[in-house]
């Protein structure tokens, strides 16, 4: 049963979603000539597409070009987890760095969590959200302290409210898995099928009338006025140009180092209905533990398990194949699902892919603007990009259009990120403090304790003022 799933290089979410007529959508072939535009947008991801959607909301008659070099929802909005989150498990931090501003902040992306479900019923994008909350769950004695204490956190940050602490024998009428021990219960968190959510939005955009080309990669780009994206066959000229590119922005000059790449991965099962009665998994629970390279994993509509997990080492070079596979990180994480469901051994395990992630050293996403006011961008969504690309897409649509409202004010705004190191010193720095993550995670699994030695490694990046690592 621990053969690998095949590999989906459109992962599973797209596939099922470009198998419908309403989701594969009307063509949106590549740029073919040179056009004009107020505004260019570089990305087809949520990032972009929201921000397309606020402009075209907020100005109708605006001419907005969206160039993506894949297809809408390609990249990982299209192949993510579907956890539809704000940042109350940031909020501590954001009250940290930013005081009241920072729960403003954090009060605006728990708004989004609502309104992506109210978003996809006002335009009829069926795209499975369901507000079913999700369960943190210990799966060793070292996970219990930090159950524990992010209990401690979220309550003294005013959300006790929504996070309830869950006895094993809660956490287990839930979902029983031998491996499951104490809980925490957010009430307020939802899901969605990631790929119809990504081309729900792009048939809307085309409703609209933005213009989308697809297979239309940006190889140049001239900040200034005009903003110039160069394209293989055709460019387009704007009077402001809006970055939603994620990890790629790791190739961009301006953005080397404030943003790392990292793969994660996600295994999907066959439809088990009545694995999930018998194991009492039915009320749609997002789960998660508290492991530093955390499991994510939730079920689907028809009954299947999505089984995600951190994977491929940070990369400093491009984002290659890997990242839309990588077997020994697929292994792992086949070899975890059995573990957590070791009475589901008969369920198959379908299909496997992956994506890269823009890791910010704060973990949280950072918005600004370059080339003497006509260039704007959002990064750094640190593998919580749902929600909060929903809440980037008002911002930058803000930002394009020179407003100065609830939004552009954020802290986030203008918020100067951690850079990372060069990468002669990130490289092989990376390269021992995830392999002692890694090794502690692991130790932690089996119940044993990290050596002093690997638990220092570990715990450099917060040392050293990132809010990476345990
Ligand atoms: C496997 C996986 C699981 C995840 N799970 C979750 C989850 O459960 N919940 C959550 O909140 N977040 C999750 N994330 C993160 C989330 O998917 C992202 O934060 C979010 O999708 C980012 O959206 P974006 O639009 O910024 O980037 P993307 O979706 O990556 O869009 C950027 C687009 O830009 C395009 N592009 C890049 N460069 C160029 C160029 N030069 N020219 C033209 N186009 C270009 C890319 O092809 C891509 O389509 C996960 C990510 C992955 C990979």
């Amino acid at each position: 049963m621990n053969a690998l799933p095949r590999p989906a290089d459109r992962s599973w979410w797209l596939e099922e979603a470009l198998g419908h007529a309403e989701f594969a959508g009307e063509p949106a072939p590549p740029l073919a000539h040179d056009i004009t535009a107020d505004v260019v947008i570089v990305g087809g991801g949520y990032t972009g597409m929201w921000t397309a959607y606020f402009l075209k909301e907020r100005e109708p008659g605006l001419d907005v070009v969206l160039l993506e070099q894949d297809i809408c929802g390609g990249g990982p909005s299209g192949r993510n987890g579907g956890f539809v989150n704000g940042f109350s498990d940031e909020l501590e931090l954001l009250l940290e760095l930013y005081g009241e501003e920072g729960r403003r902040t954090a009060d605006l992306a728990d708004r989004s969590i609502d309104e992506v479900g109210a978003w996809c019923a006002d335009h009829d994008v069926d795209a499975w959200y369901s507000a079913s909350g999700d369960l943190g769950v210990s799966t060793s004695p070292a996970q219990d302290a930090r159950v524990r204490s992010t209990l401690e956190e979220t309550t003294a940050a005013g959300l006790g409210g929504t996070y309830l602490r869950q006895t094993p024998e809660q956490v287990r009428a839930r979902c029983d898995s031998p491996v499951f021990r104490e809980g925490l219960f957010s009430t307020h968190a939802a899901h969605v099928q990631p790929a119809r959510l990504a081309r729900g939005l792009r048939r809307v955009l085309l409703e609209r009338g933005v213009r989308i080309f697809e297979g239309t990669p940006v190889a140049r780009f001239r900040a200034g006025s005009p903003v110039v994206a160069e394209t293989p066959h055709g460019s387009v000229r704007a009077g402001r140009a809006v970055l939603g590119v994620n990890a790629w922005a790791h190739a961009w000059r301006a953005f080397r180092r404030d943003v790392a790449v990292r793969g994660t991965y996600i295994v999907m099962s066959a439809p088990a209905p009545e694995a999930l009665e018998r194991i009492g998994w039915t009320g749609g629970e997002g789960l998660y533990d508290f492991r530093t390279a955390l499991h994510y994993v939730r079920s689907t509509p028809d009954s299947r398990i999505a089984f995600g997990g951190a994977g491929l080492r940070v990369a400093r070079q491009g984002i290659g194949p890997r990242y839309r596979y990588d077997e020994g990180s697929v292994a792992s994480l086949v070899a975890d699902f059995r573990r957590w469901f070791p009475s589901l051994a008969e369920v198959p395990l379908e299909a496997a892919w992956g994506g890269p992630i823009d890791m910010s050293g704060h973990h949280l996403p950072f918005f600004g603007t370059l080339g003497g006011g006509t260039v704007h961008f959002g990064l750094g969504f640190t593998g919580n990009g749902v929600g909060p690309c929903h809440l980037g897409g008002r911002i930058l649509s803000g930002l394009a259009l020179g407003a100065e409202d609830g939004f552009t004010s954020l802290p986030l705004v203008g918020a100067t990120p951690k850079r990372f190191p060069p990468s002669w010193l990130f490289r092989p720095g990376e390269r021992v403090v995830s392999a002692a993550i890694l090794r502690k995670d692991r130790l932690e699994d089996d119940g044993r304790r990290p050596d002093p030695f690997t638990a220092a490694l570990a715990r450099l990046p917060r040392r050293l003022g990132y809010n990476l690592g345990p």
